[in-house]
């Protein structure tokens, strides 16, 4: 039952929210149409209102809010500057509505409230301004059904009655334009704090994955892919190696430059890597002048030379401290991730190759 109602709302209405927002507002519009055009029929039965006039004037209110449905369910009202219709509609219903008053006779109390709820569908839409002159509109036109009824037909459009209406819709429509713009500021300020609360959002999980000091992937985050990355390989049968990369001596330039120096060099290494490795591989900062980088999609031999290239980069690189100088040389160990290993072994067979490398006298890259 309820699958049946949702593709049967889906057929009426669409699929795209934000225009089956537009076509179920428009729907409710017609639907007012639809009542107001009963209530009319209403006055028609009991001989307050001439059947032939009402009866065009239905055929055109309904005519104009079916065609306005078929605008927004056919994509066409995207091409316009207001996709909604809104003023369209309002408009063209303030005009039925004006000359409903002219026919509803002693029954024209019945279109006031219709006015009303036709302005309220400004009210969460429309701008201020756009309101203001939606309302400004609904006076003419009121204003204009009155005078000239109250002209043409003063027996039943009493002059003096007439003149009590237009006060009660002079003192009604500003009060909804005050209204409007109340709304509309609240609109505002709840899209600029929703946009706020996203790029606070952003930043707060851009921090919770990033090392803050050379915005490489942080070890948690690191945890993660690698994870993936492992499950992707069980699935494909693919490999993917994991090289632990650790700075030489790096106490040593912390000792004689001082810690900001050793900061400067994590930092300009961190970037001189991303700039040397392929798109697809990672580099995480796995702790103190510590890196893990992983080498999807690869084979030892490879990820060897990748690996290798980095190492000598390092090497030719020259960080500059406060117009000091610095050069650095790394060892790295590098494996390939075997079918059934954890991921924590393969990285302790790395951390080994790495030891090696630096019993063999670092600036090595050793594979295990
Ligand atoms: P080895 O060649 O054997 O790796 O020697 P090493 O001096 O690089 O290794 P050791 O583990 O003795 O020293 C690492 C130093 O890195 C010690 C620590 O103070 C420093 N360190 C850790 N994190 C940071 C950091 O964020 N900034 C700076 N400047 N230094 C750090
Ligand atoms: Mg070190
Ligand atoms: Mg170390």
């Amino acid at each position: 039952m309820s699958t049946r109602w949702a593709s049967l709302t889906d057929w009426l209405l669409g699929t795209e929210p934000q225009q089956r927002v537009r076509a179920a507002r428009c729907g409710l519009a017609c639907a007012l149409m639809l009542y107001s055009i009963a209530s009319m029929g209403y006055f028609v039965w009991v001989g307050m209102a001439p059947a032939w006039p009402v009866a065009a004037l239905a055929l055109v209110g309904l005519g104009g809010m079916v065609a306005c449905f078929a605008v927004i369910r056919s994509g066409a009202n995207l091409r316009l500057a207001d996709p909604s219709l809104t003023g369209v509609q309002m408009s063209f219903a303030l005009i039925v509505g004006a000359v409903a008053y002219t026919l509803a006779g002693r029954g024209r109390g019945a279109v006031f409230p219709i006015m009303m709820v036709v302005l309220m569908f400004g009210l969460y839409s429309l701008k201020p301004r756009e309101v203001r002159l939606m309302s400004l509109l609904a006076l003419l036109l009121f204003g204009g059904a009155m005078a000239l009824m109250a002209w043409i037909s003063p027996a039943i459009y009493r002059p003096e009655v007439e003149f009590a209406h237009f006060l009660v819709i002079a003192i009604m429509l500003p009060a909804v334009s005050m209204l409007a713009g109340q709304l509309s500021r609240l609109r505002d300020r709840l899209r600029r704090q929703k946009a706020e609360l996203q790029e606070a959002l952003a930043r707060i999980q851009d921090l919770a994955l990033r090392d803050e000091l050379t915005g490489l992937a942080n070890r948690r985050h690191m945890q993660g892919l690698i994870d993936l990355e492992r499950e992707r390989c069980v699935r494909t049968g693919g490999s993917f190696c994991l090289a632990v990369i650790d700075i030489d001596r790096f106490k040593r330039i912390n000792d004689t430059h001082g810690h900001p120096a050793g900061d400067a060099v994590l930092r300009d290494f961190a970037r001189e890597a991303l700039s040397c490795l392929r798109g697809g591989d990672v580099l995480a900062r796995w702790g103190g002048e510590e890196f893990l980088l992983m080498l999807p999609d690869t084979r030892l031999t490879l990820a060897r030379l990748g690996v290798e290239r980095l190492r000598t980069r390092a090497a030719a690189l020259t960080v500059l401290h406060e117009g000091t100088p610095l050069g650095f040389t790394l060892s790295a160990g590098v494996v390939e991730h075997l079918a059934g290993e954890s991921v924590v072994d393969s990285i302790a067979r790395a951390d080994r190759a790495l030891y090696q490398a630096k019993q063999q006298g670092r600036n090595k890259v050793v594979s295990g």
